[in-house]
């Protein structure tokens, strides 16, 4: 209970610890006006809940401190299930081979198309043999359908 701006800490019938006090006594607390207190989530910039903010508040030190460097992808005009994907490949959850064996499963992480690399997302989307070949062939008939229409 609080009179004339000092809190009476005799007006309960126990002690407080020091620490239970000293959080008290660092509450702000409302001098002037009669507008009523009202929650605030400290977690984001407005004050407002977002789910966003919750999971970045549950997230470890370290990983929030770094922030997301994706968010770059919700910003590319192509099709949903394209920025889908590229956001599935940011956080290394595609599930080729690499990603099996990291997450302890047991499998042999090796490229089965060409055996000679890990098959981790780059290796199969740029790395690997067969997908440049696959590559190439598409920039290939790009090219003979773009004479065609010259
Ligand atoms: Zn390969």
């Amino acid at each position: 209970m609080r009179q004339g701006g000092e809190w009476q800490w005799n007006a309960i019938s126990f002690d407080l610890p020091p620490c239970i006090k000293g959080r008290i006594l660092a509450t702000p607390i409302q001098l002037y006006g009669v507008k009523r207190d009202t929650m605030n989530w400290k977690a984001s910039k407005d004050r407002e809940f977002t789910v966003a903010s919750a999971y970045n508040l549950a997230r470890p030190e370290e990983e929030h401190s770094s922030g997301f460097k994706g968010s770059w992808i919700w910003k590319i005009d192509t099709l949903p299930r394209i920025c889908h994907f590229l956001w599935l490949c940011h956080h290394n959850s595609v599930p080729v081979r690499d990603v099996i064996v990291s997450r302890g499963i047991e499998c042999e992480a090796v490229c089965p198309l060409c055996n000679s690399d890990a098959e981790t997302i780059i290796h199969v989307l740029r790395d690997c043999p067969f997908a440049a070949a696959f590559w190439r062939k598409i920039v290939f008939n790009e090219s003979q359908i773009g004479t065609g229409y010259d």
